[in-house]
């Protein structure tokens, strides 16, 4: 991958050079071609100018050449006279026509007259054979000629004309006519251009530039004849025509005049070079632009791949999430039915129980008031049938006239209506209402209980012992309640002996640790195993059917708890039973 990246990178950089490169190369092309075109366009602006002006003094000549005055001086160049005329006419001409010199010429080239005959480097008295455009006007033609004055030092275009001796063409050429006009004011037209511009002539050697330097130089070295001829008509005197230092580059160029010359004009390169800069500067822009921007899209795709990819996450993570959350909700509201179901189960249950725990104890009273109401009648049938009989005794002894038997009758029935009293005193407990809370003495419904059970004891032979301590002992309770449980401990306990040869039941009522403490224990077998661990449940006896309900103990026990006591029940390690009820002391302030 990361050779795969760097590979990549070698081919984008590469193709980033070729691309500036061809850019440059591109902007140079264009730049050049334009230049090259402009600069045609230029020259071909140039070329009539240079041309009018090389034209406009050609006839000058022509017509000088037919003044009397010139003809007149050729026929007498003695004359001082018609030498003088001829310098006149000759310097008038030139200053109105405004040309760089007018000078007359013998056949033998020897300058006659000129118009700047009184100047210190006036031609008169040179010899100007050696010139091409005098043997050309000698031969009767129009003669043309650039070059530097060897006089003046001065470059100028010579134009000569022949001089006919009778005035006019036909007859012998008596003398040559020229004029020099300078190019100087032409070549400081180019100074403002920024790009060279040359004349040069046939041979290839310019002789007017806006570049210094260039001037008297040839484009190409030289040929030796051409050299030669240039020497012979000192064309260039005074001048090393040597080759251009440096190769121009890329010109366009115009013929102009009747010398072959070329107008050439070079267009500048510097700008050539700065427009390919330009044109690479603006490629390299581009692609960097292009590549921030491919960048950027490539970040920005990546961007959203990796938002997309984390939505997708999150939303897979949503959906696991979701269905998790259906999946515990469901599971949760099966368990909550499950335990609403159960919890109404157990309401039923409990609400069974509850009115159960009720009838029971209901039943277990009312078996109670069974039970007690047989001892009661027993206890009841035997002060009933004395009171009978002493009441009937008594009668007879009043109808005998003894009063005094019968008195003491009457004190037996007195005493046998207190017992009477007394056990019916016991019911009214019974009578009273549930739950009717109270300081109750212990050791008193001990007593009240051992009281009602004591002729069951003695018809059994069964001895109780009973052992209330010292004074009282205060629990907070139902009395009718309290009794009912003493009762109920005290006939299991004597159930128990019934077999047994020794039957002792032995009550203690103590107080241990602020709690009022009852132990009834009995001389019997003791609990079984078997029975200990049903003890306390409803309906649960041994004894045969019509003599136990097996509800005692269980009715006990609730009784005792709704007191905040406890009921328990072990078998003594010397034998026997005992059943231990506990109640919490109640002091004179409350409960302990
Ligand atoms: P019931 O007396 O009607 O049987 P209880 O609930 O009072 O009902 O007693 C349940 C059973 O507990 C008795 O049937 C008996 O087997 C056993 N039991 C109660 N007291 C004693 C005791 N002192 N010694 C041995 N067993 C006892």
């Amino acid at each position: 991958m990361r050779a795969r990246n760097s590979f990549l990178l070698v081919v984008g950089l590469f193709g980033v050079v070729a691309a500036v490169a061809a850019a440059f190369w591109f902007g140079t092309l264009r730049a050049r071609e334009e230049s090259l075109l402009q600069g045609h366009r230029q020259l071909q602006l140039m070329a009539p100018d240079l041309q009018s002006v090389l034209q406009r003094f050609e006839t000058l000549p022509f017509v000088l050449a037919r003044q009397p005055d010139l003809a007149n001086a050729l026929a007498h160049p003695n004359d001082p006279a018609a030498i003088a005329r001829l310098n006149g006419t000759l310097q008038t001409i030139q200053q109105q026509a405004k040309v760089g010199a007018l000078y007359l010429m013998d056949r033998n080239g020897l300058t006659l007259g000129a118009s700047n005959w009184d100047q210190p480097l006036g031609f008169v008295g040179k010899n100007f054979s050696y010139r091409p455009y005098f043997h050309a006007a000698l031969r009767g033609h129009a003669g043309l000629f650039y070059g530097i004055g060897t006089s003046t030092s001065e470059a100028g275009y010579f134009i000569a004309q022949p001089v006919y001796a009778n005035g006019s063409a036909g007859g012998p050429v008596a003398g040559v006519i020229a004029v020099k006009i300078s190019l100087a004011e032409f070549e400081r037209t180019w100074s403002s251009s920024d790009d060279p511009i040359a004349l040069a002539d046939r041979h290839g050697v310019v002789f007017l530039s806006n570049r210094e330097d260039w001037k008297y130089h040839s484009l190409h070295p030289l040929r030796e004849a051409t050299l030669a001829e240039l020497n012979h008509t000192q064309q260039y005197t005074g001048k090393n025509l040597t080759p251009l230092q440096q190769t121009p580059g890329p010109f366009v160029t115009l013929p102009v005049g009747r010398l072959g010359w070329q107008l050439m004009l070079f267009p500048n390169q510097s700008r050539v070079t700065r427009v390919g800069t330009l044109w690479a500067l603006a490629t390299a822009l581009l692609l960097a632009f292009a590549a921030a921007s491919l960048w950027a899209l490539h970040q920005r795709r990546r961007r959203m791949e990796e938002r997309l990819a984390s939505r997708e996450a999150l939303q897979q993570a949503a959906q696991e999430l979701e269905s998790r959350i259906a999946q515990r909700t469901q599971q949760l509201s099966e368990t909550n039915q499950h335990l609403e179901t159960k919890y109404h189960t157990l309401q039923q249950t409990e609400h069974m129980l509850r009115s159960t725990q009720n009838e029971l104890v209901q039943a277990g009273k009312l078996a109670m008031l069974g039970q007690m109401a047989a001892g009661i009648t027993h206890e009841l049938n035997q002060p009933l049938a004395a009171i009978r009989a002493f009441a009937d005794n008594a009668r007879t002894y009043l109808e005998r006239g003894q009063p005094e038997q019968a008195a003491s009758n009457l004190v037996h029935i007195g005493a046998a209506s207190a017992r009477m009293g007394a056990i019916i005193g016991q019911l009214k407990g019974f009578a009273r209402k549930d739950q009717n809370v109270a300081a109750v003495d212990l050791a008193h419904s001990v007593r009240a209980s051992a009281f009602l059970l004591e002729s069951e004891f003695q018809r059994r032979e069964a001895l109780l012992d009973i052992d209330t301590g010292a004074g009282a002992m205060i629990v907070a309770g139902d009395a009718v309640r309290i009794e009912q449980v003493l009762i109920n401990l005290l006939r299991n306990a004597l159930d128990a002996v019934e077999t047994s040869p020794l039957r002792r039941v032995h009550l203690i009522l103590s107080r241990e640790d602020g709690q009022a403490v009852v132990r009834i224990s009995d001389s019997g077998e003791g609990i079984p195993e078997q029975v200990a661990a049903h003890l306390f449940e409803p309906f649960f006896t041994t004894k045969p059917s019509g003599k136990g309900l097996g509800l005692g103990l269980a009715i006990s026990s609730s009784i005792v708890q709704a007191m905040n006591g406890q009921l328990r029940a072990y078998n003594r390690p010397e034998g026997g039973a005992e059943f231990e009820m506990r109640l919490p002391l109640q002091t004179e302030g409350g409960t302990i």
